[in-house]
C-alpha cells in the first residue's frame, strides 16, 4: 500500500518530501469501550483475512500497521518503522512509482476520497510483491479536513502470479489460434446459439469480427451436397464420442466454395449449460493442393500407363507380323525354345502351312489383295486351331501353328481338314474372287522333344504336301527324312558336277515325215557322273529344279549347242535346226532374253521347247514377255508334250507357237487305239488349220511312222529312228544316212509287229506296201 507522505499535503514533490511516519502500537482514543471492541473484532477479521490495516491519523500525523500488513512485508512486528521518505519510494516498483505517487498525493490532497490500486512493492527478502491497495479519507464535520485514512493491503502476488500465467496462455493460445488460423465456436447445445470468433466469421465468408449466430444458420452455409452427412457425423460423433471431427465444403455469400475442417467437443459452459466448442479451419487450399496432387498423380500414373503401353506395343510389334496381327518368326523362335526347354511332357505338333496360287494372286491382282487373302487365312487359321495354340505368320505366305499338347489324332485329322477346305474358298477383294489354298506339313513328337528340329520336320512335311499337289498335307516321316537327306546329297553333286562340267548333251534327230531328212535335232541334257557314268535326265532334273538349278543346266545346254552347231557348220554338217527345251523356271529367267542375245547364232535355227503345262501359268506376266521377246528376236517356239498339259488350245495358239509336238502318251497307243488315232488326227487338223507344224514324239516302230505319216505329221522323233546320240556322234550319223536305207526296207517288208499294222492296213483296205507307195 501506498504510505501517505506528510509533504504531499504541502504540495512539495514527492520524492523529495517522502516521508514515512512511524506510530507503530498507538492506538486511536475512543469514547467507548464498545466501539474500541467492534474495533478489536474488525481488526482480528482482516488479521484472519491476511489483510493488512493501515491507519493515519491526520491530526496527530500518526501511523499504525496491522501484523498483516508487516508479515506480507517480511517486517518484523517489533520493528520501529520510521518515516522513510525516498527509502519507500525506493521499496516499489519503479514502473508503479508514477502511479503510486499520483493516486496517494491527491488523495492527501483531498482530491481523491477513495482509492483502489494494485502496485508492487519489494518484500524484505528481495523480491515482489504485488498489493492491492484500497483506501479511504475520513474528514471532519465540515467535510474539509482530514481526519485519517484507512485502508487494506492485499497480498495479491499469488493472484498476479496466476493472471500473468493467464494472460501468457492466453497469449500464446491467441497467437496460436491466429497463426494456425483456427477460428473457434461455441454453440449452446439447448438454444443452438453460437458464438463465432472473428476467424470463424472471416472463414464463412464474413466481416472479421465475432458473431451471434442463430439456430439454422450455420446450416445454410454448408454446401447442399454435404449438409446432411456433416450433421450425420457431428449427430452420431457427439452422441458416441461427445465430439465430432468432420470436413465439409461451405458456399460463402458471393458463391466461393471453401472446404471447413471442424474439430469440436461437448463440453460445460460459463452457466454450467452444455456448449460445444469447436475449432474451424479452412483447408480448401490442403484439399485443392491434395487435388491438385491427386490429380498430377492420375496424370503421372496415366503417364506411366502411356508408357507401359508405348511398351508394350513396341514389344507386341517386335513380336508380331503387322499385317495379320499374328505372332512372328521371333514369337515363335522363343516359343519353340521355351517348349524345347521346358519340355512339354505331352509332346507338341507343328503345322508348317504355306499358301497355294498366292504368287498368282499377288502378280495378278496386286499386293492389296495378296494382303486381304493372307488377312482372312491368318483369321481362318485362329479359328480352327485351339484357344491356346500359337500360330505365327513367318514370311510371305508362310504360317506355323504350334499345337501343344498335340491333339487326338482325331482332332488333328479335324483341324487340318478344316483348315485346307476353308483355305480352298475363294476370297472376295474389291468384288473379284482369290482363289488360293493350302499345304499343310505336320510333325509331331510324342514327348520332350527339340522343337526347333520339330519345324524342320514339318517343313520337310510341307514339301512333301507341296509335291502331291495343292490343297494337300503331308506327315513328317524318318523316311521322308531319309529322302530328303538323299535329294540334298543329290543337289549338292549336281552342284559340283555342274562345276565340273559334267553336264552335256545327247542329241536325238528328228526327221521329216515324208522325206526322213535330218530336220532338227533335239538336245537333251546327260550327266556324265564319274562313278555313275551317264545319267539320263528323269534321274536329275527334279532335284535340280527343287534346287534351283534348272535355269543354270538349261544355260549351259544352250551354250553347247550352239558351239556344236558352229562345229557342224563348219565341217558342212548340215543341221537345220535345233530343239532345245526350256524349264519355266528359265522362262521366267529375266536375263534369258539378255543371255540369247549375247549369242553368236542365227535365230530360226534354234526351237525352244516349251512344255505345255507351262501355258496354265498362262497368268506369269515374266513369261508371256519372255515369249514374246522370243518371237520377236525370231527364235522358234514349240509346244512339248502337246495334249498331257491340260492347257486350254486357246491358251496356246494365243502365243502362236511354230509346231506342236505331240506326247508320246498319245502317239504309243495309235497302233492299237482307232480313238487315239482320231483323237491324233484332231490335233493335226487344229494344227493345219493354224498353220503350225506337228511333230510326234516316242515313234517307236514302223508301224508308228507310217501311220503317224499318213495322219499328216510333219515331223517324227523316237527311238525307231534314231535314239539321242552323243554330239561326236552326230556327224557320222548324218553322213552316214544309214536310216534310210533301214527305214525303207522295215517298211517295205514287214514291220516287226506288223501283225498290229497288217490288223490296221486291213481295216482301211490297205496293203502293206501302199503306205509307202501313197507318201513316195
Ligand atoms: P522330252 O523333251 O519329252 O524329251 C524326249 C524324251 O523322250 C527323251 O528322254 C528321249 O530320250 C525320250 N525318247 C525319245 N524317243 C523315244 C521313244 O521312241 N520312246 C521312248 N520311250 N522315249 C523316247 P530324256 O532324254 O530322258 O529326257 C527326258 C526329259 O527330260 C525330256 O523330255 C525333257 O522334258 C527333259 N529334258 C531333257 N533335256 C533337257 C534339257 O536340256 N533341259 C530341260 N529343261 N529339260 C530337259
Ligand atoms: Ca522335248
Ligand atoms: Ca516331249
Amino acid at each position: 500500500m501506498a504510505l501517505p507522505r506528510a509533504t504531499v499535503n504541502q504540495g512539495k514533490p514527492l520524492d523529495a518530501q517522502a516521508r514515512i511516519i512511524e506510530s507503530d502500537r498507538q492506538e486511536p482514543e475512543f469514547d467507548s469501550a464498545a466501539v474500541r471492541l467492534e474495533l478489536e473484532r474488525l481488526r482480528f477479521a482482516l488479521e484472519a483475512a491476511g489483510q493488512g490495516l493501515w491507519e493515519y491519523d491526520a491530526s496527530a500525523d500518526n501511523w499504525n500497521f496491522s501484523p498483516a500488513w508487516r508479515s506480507m512485508r517480511g517486517i518484523p512486528e517489533n520493528e520501529t518503522i520510521a518515516a522513510q521518505g525516498l527509502d519507500w519510494l525506493d521499496t516499489i516498483h519503479p514502473d508503479d512509482q508514477a502511479l503510486v505517487s499520483d493516486l496517494t498525493s491527491r488523495q492527501y490532497a483531498g482530491e481523491l476520497h477513495e482509492v483502489r490500486f494494485d502496485y508492487r512493492e519489494r518484500h524484505r527478502d528481495g523480491h515482489w510483491i504485488w498489493i492491492h491497495a484500497r483506501g479511504r479519507s475520513v474528514f471532519d464535520a465540515s467535510g474539509k479536513t482530514l481526519v485519517r485514512i484507512i485502508g487494506t493491503d492485499t497480498d495479491i502476488t499469488a493472484l498476479k502470479r496466476h493472471e500473468l500465467e493467464l494472460t501468457t496462455l492466453t497469449r500464446r493460445l491467441g497467437l496460436a489460434l491466429t497463426a494456425s488460423r483456427l477460428g473457434v465456436w461455441e454453440t449452446d447445445c439447448i438454444t443452438g446459439v453460437a458464438k463465432w470468433d472473428a476467424r470463424t466469421s472471416e472463414i464463412f465468408g464474413l466481416s472479421s469480427v465475432e458473431r451471434i449466430v442463430s439456430k439454422g444458420e450455420w446450416e445454410t452455409f454448408v454446401h447442399p451436397d454435404d449438409l446432411a452427412q456433416t450433421q450425420k457425423i457431428n449427430a452420431t460423433g457427439l452422441a458416441e464420442l461427445g465430439g465430432f471431427h468432420c470436413t465439409y465444403r461451405i458456399v460463402l455469400r458471393n458463391g466461393t466454395i471453401r472446404h471447413v475442417r471442424s474439430n469440436a467437443l461437448l463440453t460445460s459452459g460459463a452457466e454450467g449449460r452444455q456448449v460445444i466448442v469447436g475449432v474451424n479451419w479452412d483447408v480448401t487450399d490442403d484439399i485443392q493442393q491434395t487435388e491438385a496432387l491427386r490429380g498430377s498423380k492420375h496424370a503421372a500414373e496415366l503417364h506411366s500407363r502411356a508408357l507401359e503401353e508405348a511398351r508394350q506395343n513396341l514389344e507386341h510389334a517386335s513380336l508380331h507380323d503387322a499385317l495379320t496381327g499374328l505372332p512372328n518368326r521371333r514369337c515363335l523362335d522363343q516359343r519353340l525354345a521355351a517348349l524345347s526347354h521346358s519340355g512339354p511332357p505331352d509332346g507338341v505338333c507343328v503345322l508348317h502351312l504355306d499358301l497355294d496360287y498366292f504368287k498368282q494372286i499377288n502378280d495378278t491382282k496386286g499386293h492389296a489383295a495378296g494382303d486381304a487373302v493372307l488377312v482372312h487365312m491368318a483369321r481362318l487359321l485362329k479359328a480352327r486351331l485351339r484357344n491356346n495354340d500359337l500360330v505365327a505368320r513367318i514370311g510371305g505366305d508362310e504360317f506355323v501353328a504350334v499345337l501343344a499338347p498335340p491333339p487326338s489324332p482325331l482332332e488333328l485329322k479335324a483341324i487340318v481338314e478344316g483348315i485346307i477346305s476353308d483355305a480352298r474358298r475363294p476370297v472376295i477383294w474389291e468384288g473379284q474372287e482369290c482363289r488360293s489354298g493350302v499345304s499343310i506339313g505336320v510333325a509331331e513328337a510324342p514327348g520332350a522333344c527339340d522343337a526347333r528340329q520339330l519345324l524342320i520336320n514339318a517343313d520337310i512335311a510341307l514339301y512333301r504336301a507341296k509335291r502331291t499337289g495343292r490343297n494337300c498335307m503331308a506327315h513328317f516321316t524318318d523316311a521322308m527324312q531319309a529322302e530328303i537327306f538323299a535329294k540334298k546329297q543329290c543337289a549338292d553333286d549336281i552342284m559340283a558336277g555342274l562345276e565340273r562340267g559334267e553336264f552335256l548333251i545327247y542329241y536325238q534327230p528328228q526327221f521329216d515325215a515324208k522325206t526322213l531328212e535330218v530336220v532338227g535335232l533335239e538336245a537333251l541334257v546327260r550327266w556324265r557322273h564319274p562313278e555313275r557314268g551317264i545319267i539320263p535326265p528323269g534321274q536329275f532334273l527334279s532335284i535340280a529344279d527343287e534346287f534351283n538349278a534348272m535355269g543354270i543346266i538349261d544355260s549351259i545346254i544352250l551354250d553347247q549347242a550352239v558351239e556344236h552347231l558352229a562345229e557342224w557348220d563348219a565341217a558342212g554338217v548340215h543341221i537345220p535346226r535345233i530343239s532345245l527345251n526350256v524349264s519355266a523356271r528359265r522362262l521366267g529367267d529375266d536375263v534369258l532374253i539378255e543371255h540369247l542375245a549375247s549369242l553368236p547364232v542365227e535365230p530360226e535355227r534354234i526351237s525352244f521347247e516349251l512344255l505345255e503345262s507351262i501355258f496354265l501359268d498362262e497368268q506369269n506376266s515374266l513369261h508371256a514377255r519372255n515369249i514374246d521377246a522370243l518371237k520377236r528376236m525370231g527364235f522358234r517356239i514349240d509346244i512339248d508334250d502337246f495334249g498331257t498339259g491340260h492347257a486350254s488350245i486357246v491358251s496356246l495358239l494365243r502365243i502362236a507357237p511354230s509346231l506342236l509336238k505331240i506326247d508320246r502318251q498319245l502317239v504309243t497307243p495309235i497302233t492299237e487305239s482307232d480313238n487315239h488315232r482320231k483323237l491324233l488326227r484332231s490335233i493335226i487338223e487344229i494344227g493345219k488349220s493354224q498353220n503350225i507344224a506337228i511333230c510326234a514324239e516316242g515313234v517307236e516302230t514302223a508301224a508308228h511312222a507310217a501311220i503317224l505319216r499318213d495322219l499328216g505329221c510333219d515331223s517324227l522323233q523316237g527311238y525307231y529312228l534314231a535314239k539321242p546320240m552323243p554330239a561326236s556322234e552326230i556327224s557320222s550319223f548324218v553322213r552316214n544316212r544309214a536310216w534310210i536305207a533301214r527305214i525303207s526296207a522295215d517298211l517295205q517288208i514287214e514291220p516287226q509287229d506288223g501283225s498290229v499294222l497288217r490288223q490296221f492296213l486291213r481295216e482301211r483296205g490297205l496293203s502293206v506296201a501302199q503306205p509307202l507307195r501313197r507318201t513316195h
